[in-house]
This record gives structure tokens, sequence and C-alpha cells, in this order.
């Protein structure tokens, strides 16, 4: 397959020490999903090359995977990236309605930076090419492909939630979005709600009509599917295995010193339910005080978006609720909450989600969610519990399996770690199979089958 991936993120930091290009895997869903992918079947990435000036424009990966940076200004940086992508787009479609700033120079940097990708994809473009392009940052590119005469497949895939027409009717330029992204030929989402949304933004925006799989808008068909993407479950599967990573979980565990683990990774984001998830923690110390001592929770928690007032206010908040757990309920040789706030990579994590007997993964809305589907496959042993949000896209897959829970429901919160706590462990093999056969049959390749195979009709 002839792939061009075009993504805001870029799938590695690229620096160069003394003449040698050193590649950094970036963190997010998006690439750890994608960069398998390229790195075995070939392609074009097309990203923003972070570093500025200095970034070199094009960085071979393997002889059949190139990736090919598009530079940004700072002013592109400023209004793109931190504006309408992060504080309009990402809180609107997150429904986050009272995190959302409009500005109309964040709209003209989006514009200007959309047009800046469309151009570096079709410099590389031949026939032959599928191209498929990522993500709420992006949404004019599809539209400025084909009007710069690109024939083959469009895909565009919305990796967040798209929200009801009742929230991006807030939006000014929500037509010239929705008509962006109806450029493309075949439209994905995570799950069918989204798709629903959808459809109805287009119906009341653009007029457009639609029947269960496609738009039909200007003449043309737009096929629209929800397909969740999968994680790369070869890759987690062997990292488990990985002697250093098993020498990592082993030590740590036994350096905790306490009965049972549980374990969360997220970006430090509002959407996470961090704060949601830190007072479910203190409410099942205040309920369960036998569980004191004996129970440790790890949270790594990524900076992300560390530039933006929201990200700093959450990262306020964060701190002083974890702050306050420790005060109240740690004891000299017992941490309740371990509280990381960095960035950690894969073979790291696989050791956390081996030693956790729990995840709690309890985004207050989340596109989808990796994280859970990591942590499951990493359960080679079918024990575990995964405690998961009914509000992550994850859920539809994984409800099957997961204890499922209401992140605004401080009680539930708890009541959910005394259950996976107490759970027998016959009922936790019968829940992880279940979970680990779906996450399994459902992989990136599936995702990749399903979604990209796809020609329109
Ligand atoms: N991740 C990582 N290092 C970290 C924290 C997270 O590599 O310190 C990865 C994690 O393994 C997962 C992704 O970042 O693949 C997060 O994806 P998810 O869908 O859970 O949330 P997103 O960040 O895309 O909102």
């Amino acid at each position: 397959m002839k792939l061009i991936v075009v993504s805001n993120r870029e799938p590695y930091r690229v620096e160069t020490v003394r003449g040698r290009t050193k590649l950094e895997k970036t963190v997010g869903g998006l690439v750890s999903a994608l960069e398998p992918v390229l790195r075995k079947e070939g392609g074009v990435w097309v990203c923003w090359g972070r570093k500025g000036q200095k970034t070199p424009l094009e960085v071979k990966v393997t002889s059949n995977f190139l990736i090919k940076h598009v530079p940004l200004t700072s002013a592109d940086v400023s209004e793109y990236y931190y504006g309408f992508a992060n504080d309009t787009l990402w809180p609107l479609c997150h429904m986050f309605i009272n995190r959302t700033h409009f500005n109309n120079r964040y709209w003209l940097g989006y514009s200007r930076v959309n047009r800046k990708f469309a151009k570096a994809v079709s410099e590389i473009y031949s026939p032959g090419y599928k191209v498929l392009v990522n993500d709420y940052q992006l949404a004019l590119v599809p539209k400025l492909l084909k009007e710069q005469g690109i024939k083959d497949t469009i895909y565009m895939f919305w990796h967040i939630p798209f929200p009801p027409y009742f929230i991006l009717r807030f939006l000014p330029q929500r037509r010239e979005l929705l008509e962006g992204m109806l450029g493309a030929d075949v439209i994905g989402f995570h799950t069918q709600h989204y798709v629903q949304n959808f459809q109805e933004c287009v119906r009341e925006v653009l007029g457009a009509f639609y029947d269960d799989n496609a738009i039909y808008w200007n003449g043309r068909k737009i096929k629209v599917k929800a397909v969740p993407v999968g994680i790369d479950v070869n890759k987690w599967e062997k990292l488990t295995e990985e002697p250093k990573v098993v020498k990592y979980a082993q030590n740590l565990r036994r350096k905790l010193g306490v009965e049972y683990v549980g374990i969360g990774v997220d970006r430090l984001d509002y959407t996470k339910g961090l704060e949601e998830k830190f007072k479910g923690i203190g409410r099942f110390f205040e309920k369960y005080p036998s569980f004191r001592g004996k129970v440790s929770f790890i949270q790594i928690a990524a900076p992300t978006r560390t530039r933006l007032e929201e990200y700093m206010d959450i990262k306020r908040k964060t701190d002083e609720i974890v702050g306050m757990i420790e005060g109240r309920f740690g004891e000299p040789g017992w941490v309740p909450i371990y509280y990381y706030y960095k960035n950690y990579g894969d073979d790291r994590l696989a050791s956390f989600y081996m030693i956790a007997d729990f995840a709690l993964v309890t985004p207050v809305i989340d596109g989808l969610n990796l994280v859970s589907k990591e942590y499951v496959v990493s359960r080679k042993r079918e024990d575990g519990v995964l405690i998961l949000s009914e509000f992550a896209g994850a859920s539809v897959q994984l409800r099957n399996g997961a204890i499922i829970v209401n992140p605004f429901d401080e009680e539930a919160l708890a009541e959910s770690i005394y259950i996976a706590l107490k759970m027998k462990k016959r009922e936790k093999r019968e829940r992880m199979k279940a979970l680990r056969e779906k996450v399994i049959k459902e992989d990136i390749h599936w995702w990749l089958k399903n979604f990209l195979e796809d020609v329109p009709a």
C-alpha cells in the first residue's frame, strides 16, 4: 500500500547531534497507532517538525519510510496549534464550552497552516498514493487537496469526539470546517455516536443529505464510518517479554511494598478527569480505611500544551488535590498516590501496566483512549481489572469486561476500586479474557483494513 499520512504531530522528535540524526518517538495516541504501520509498510508522513528552522525538511526513517516536515513560524504555532486547534476546537469538540476561546486571528492562522500542509502533500504526491489526513488540526486539508486535483482516495480520520450540532453551532467557522472535511472521500470516527453527530451537523449547517453510511453533498457521495483505532498488539506483547521491562517491573513492585497497585496514564489534560479520579481515590481511602497502607496508585501525567492557561489551570488543580490526599492519608512508609508529571517511553509504561492490579482510566470525555487497550494487552496472564469511564470512546468496545464508571460519581469511582480489589480470581480472568480477545482482534491492522481499504462506491 502506498500511503501518505498527514498529521500535526510528528512521529519522532528529530535532533541532529554532531551530524548524526537522532529520532525519539513522541507521545500520543495517533503516533502510537500509525508509526508501526509506516515502519512496516513504508510511506510518507507529512507533519510539523517542532524544532523550527534547524529541523531537516526530510528525514529517512527506513529505506521506504520518509518524514516530510512542514516548517511553521512562531505566529503559525501560536495561532494554529495553541490557538484554533487547542484553544478552540479541542475544548469545543470535548464540550468544554467554558474553556473554548474564539479569536479570528486563530482562525486565520489555522487556515494558513492548513494550506501549508496541503502544499507539502501535493509536492510529494504521485498517483497511486492513498492520503490519510488526521484529526482536528487539519480539517481544511481534504478540501484543499481535492482542489489541487488529487484523484486518489482521500481519507480523513477524526480522532477526537465530534460534537452535536447544539455545540458546533457556537463555532463561527462551522461551515468552513465541515466543508473542509467533506473534501475527503471517506471520513472516519471512533464511534457511531460521533458519526451521528457529524451527520446532524452537515444537515443543519450545509443542508446536506445522509443515509447510514454516507453523506450526499455538492453532487458527491462521501462515506462515513465508525472504526475505532486499535493498537499494535504485537509490539506491546513483545515489550512485556523484554528482560529489562520484566526486571524493572519486578524491582518496582518489590520497592512499592504494598499488596495492591493501581495505574493511571494520561496526558495532563482537563478531558482526562484527573481531578475526578483523585477525588474518587480519596473517597476510597476514606470509606475503606483498612486498605490504607495496602494500596498505592501510580499516576503518570504527561505534560502537554503547557503554554495554554487552561492547562496551567488543570495542573495547579491536580497538584493541589494530589497534595491534599498525600497530606490527609499518607504516612511514613506508605504513599497513596505516586504522581509523575513527565513523559515515559513504551518500555516503562509496559512495566507499569504489568505490575498494576487495576487500571483507572476515567476521562470525563475522550475520543477513544488507547491506554485502556495497552493495559489489557499487557495483562498476558489474564488478570488485572480495567476500570473505564463510560465517556471514553473505547467503552463501546470494552464494556464487556471492564468495570464501567461515571467519573463524575465520586462514590461509584471509590466503589469500583473496592470491587476491583475484592474481585474473585475467576471473574477477573473471565473479564480480562473477554477484553483481550476484543483488543487483540480489533488491533491496528484491523483498523487499517476496515478503514483504509474501503474505497468509495
Ligand atoms: N503515552 C506515552 N508516554 C506517556 C504517556 C502516554 O507514550 O508518558 C502514550 C500512551 O502509551 C498512549 C498515548 O500516549 O499510546 C495516549 O493515547 P490516548 O488515546 O490514551 O490519549 P490521547 O493522549 O491521545 O488523548
